[in-house]
């Protein structure tokens, strides 16, 4: 692996891509760098009397074409450079989807799983009071990602009310519907990289009865895995940080979602299911069409690269795939469907809360899902076309794409200062 950033890593998907656009060097230089992070200390109560201190972030990385638009992370390994990387990519997935929104991203460093759900609730309330004045409905919009939920923005929107003295649901995407959540905001990043795979399926070369394997079996992985099931496809192997699990008849997905509802972990609910418990570094290697990566970053590398016998991998986590095992694989003639675009269906339908709440009228479910739908479809075959077209991956042509929106709207701010 090579010993460049996360950050610098990133980089050389937008160099990749300046490479084959006449791109003005000013906006390079613009999206180099992220424009503004705040890190605050946050303190809260615990259960116990006693009061714990945990580091937080809040990365507002361009707003050239609208507010900031990002999740909050809450994990035990995050650092500035990761929820930088993580806004610096929200920024192309909103141009990629040409949603009005620049990119941002939050993070707490903590482990949730040891909170208990007051402590949490302090921890997420706190969060609002120290970054009130980075977000807004105008300014910068958080949601969901890693280990964080709807009842969690629940009470950060409720929060953010009480601060500034009125009812603000626009300040926050992914809220229960009963604060104002959107209808399919819940399963919309799974669903959006199954519409994807839907509509390329031809291209692609998938069929009917296709075996997937799922990296990571949180909110992307489990609802993906039961839209595919539900059009006939197997999925052979799931895996979660515990471990992994095959079988090559196909997992029964109502009853893995059901036992990880319960606290289970894939790895202890293999009897049950009738599987095999693997080597959880084993599960991007198994034989199968479509591999999907639903977890953390860095997880397919120079080191594994080559052991993946999937035709087509869907990046429904962001930054699966680390730019050195980008090469081998298309190499291999592995397509990569890039994060993002695979994974955008989660800010598309974000976008569309968003809009609900301005507006104050609420669309129901077949509208959401035909939004996002002709969206998905729009802005993939887009890409796909550009990949044809100039001879280059998809992850490239998803670059392109975005940068040819991203240069328009800098050159359309004008020159000065
Ligand atoms: N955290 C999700 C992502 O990485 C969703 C962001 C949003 O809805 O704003 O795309």
């Amino acid at each position: 692996m090579s010993d460049d950033s996360l950050l610098d890593r990133a980089l050389v998907r937008l160099e990749a891509a300046a490479s084959h656009l006449q791109i003005d060097p000013d906006v390079i230089e613009k999206l180099k760098y992220p424009r503004e992070t705040t890190k605050m200390r946050l303190m809260i109560r615990m259960d116990d009397g006693s009061r714990k201190s945990f580091l937080a972030w809040r990365c507002r990385y361009d707003d050239t074409r609208g507010p900031t638009k990002g999740g909050i992370r809450f994990h035990p390994d995050s650092t500035v450079e990761e929820v930088e990387t993580l806004a610096f990519w929200m920024t192309f997935k909103c141009a990629v989807m040409d949603l009005p929104y620049g990119g941002g991203k939050g993070a707490v460093r903590v482990d949730p799983r040891t909170l208990s759900k007051s402590e949490l609730e302090r921890l997420s309330r706190a969060y609002m009071q120290a970054f009130a004045k980075v977000v807004g409905p105008n300014r910068d919009i958080p949601a969901p990602d890693v280990y964080t939920n709807a009842m969690i923005m629940g009470w950060m929107a409720d929060e953010y009310s009480q601060i500034v003295g009125e009812v603000s649901p626009a300040v926050i995407t992914g809220k229960p519907i009963a604060l104002g959540g959107s209808l399919g905001r819940n399963d919309a990043t799974a669903r959006g990289g199954y519409y994807l795979v839907r509509h390329l399926a031809g291209e692609l070369g998938l069929g009917e009865n296709m075996r997937v394997a799922i990296q990571g079996f949180g909110n992307a992985g489990q609802f993906y895995a039961r839209l595919a099931a539900g059009d006939g496809h197997r999925i052979v192997a799931v895996s979660d940080s515990s471990g992994a699990i095959h079988s090559d008849a196909g997992l029964d997905v109502e009853k893995l979602i059901a036992g990880k509802a319960e606290g289970q972990s894939v790895a202890a609910l293999a009897g049950v299911l009738g599987a095999r418990v693997i080597p959880a570094e084993d599960l991007v290697g198994v034989d199968c069409e479509l591999l999907v990566p639903a977890a953390l970053e860095d997880m397919i590398t120079v080191g594994n690269a080559a052991s993946i016998k999937a035709k087509v991998v869907l990046e429904l986590a962001n930054g699966p795939v680390t730019p050195d095992a980008d090469k081998i694989l298309e190499e291999r003639g592995i397509v990569v469907l890039p994060d993002i675009l695979a994974n955008a269906g989660g800010v598309t339908v974000s976008y569309f809360e968003w809009v609900q709440n301005r507006q104050g009228y609420y669309w129901d479910l077949e509208e959401i899902h035909a939004r996002l739908r002709k969206i998905m479809e729009r802005e993939g075959r887009a890409i796909w076309t550009i990949a044809r077209e100039r001879q280059v991956t998809a992850r490239t042509a998803a670059y392109v794409h975005a940068l040819g929106r991203l240069s328009t709207a800098i050159e359309a701010h004008g020159t000065q200062p």
